[in-house]
């Protein structure tokens, strides 16, 4: 059993981060520690002066109040990250930082079934230190 399980969602796509979450209660050990994390995309310099001043600010408070509804609405104690920088690198430096023993990700956007893998769910795998559960 799994003790320590990081469940990377897009705020996008916040169904498919529900499904993955029952899925690490279903299948965490009794008391695993469960940790929603989303990524908040820095903006490039070059763009960023055509944007809001505080829009990166406002997009990681959004996702905090978001993921901590989620958590609560589980019903169950769960950590609430929020972190800026790259999807694929910030998701396998926290599973580093946490010490977790499972990742599970959605394999994709929804619509996008022609593909394999999106991008960041394939970069997790391959660079994981830890397992990795592809839901699809
Ligand atoms: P696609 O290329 O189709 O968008 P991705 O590989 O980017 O697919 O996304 C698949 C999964 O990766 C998401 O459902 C989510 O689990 C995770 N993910 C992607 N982007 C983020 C993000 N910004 N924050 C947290 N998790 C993310």
């Amino acid at each position: 059993m799994f003790k320590t399980i990081l469940v990377p969602i897009d705020m996008a796509h916040v169904a498919e981060g529900k499904v993955n979450i029952d899925f690490a209660v279903e299948h965490g050990a009794n008391g695993a520690d469960i940790i929603l994390l989303n990524v908040v995309e820095e903006i490039p310099g070059w763009a960023a002066a055509e944007l809001p001043a505080n829009l990166i600010e406002q997009s990681r408070t959004k996702a905090k109040t978001d993921l901590q509804a989620i958590a609560n609405a589980s019903g169950l104690s769960m950590d609430v990250e929020v972190r800026s920088g790259h999807p694929y690198k910030t998701i396998l430096d926290v599973a580093k930082d946490k010490g977790a023993d499972l990742i599970i990700i959605a394999s994709h956007q929804p619509g996008l079934q022609d593909y394999f893998l999106g991008s960041t769910a394939a970069k997790v795998v391959r660079h994981a230190k830890c397992s990795v559960l592809v839901m699809r």
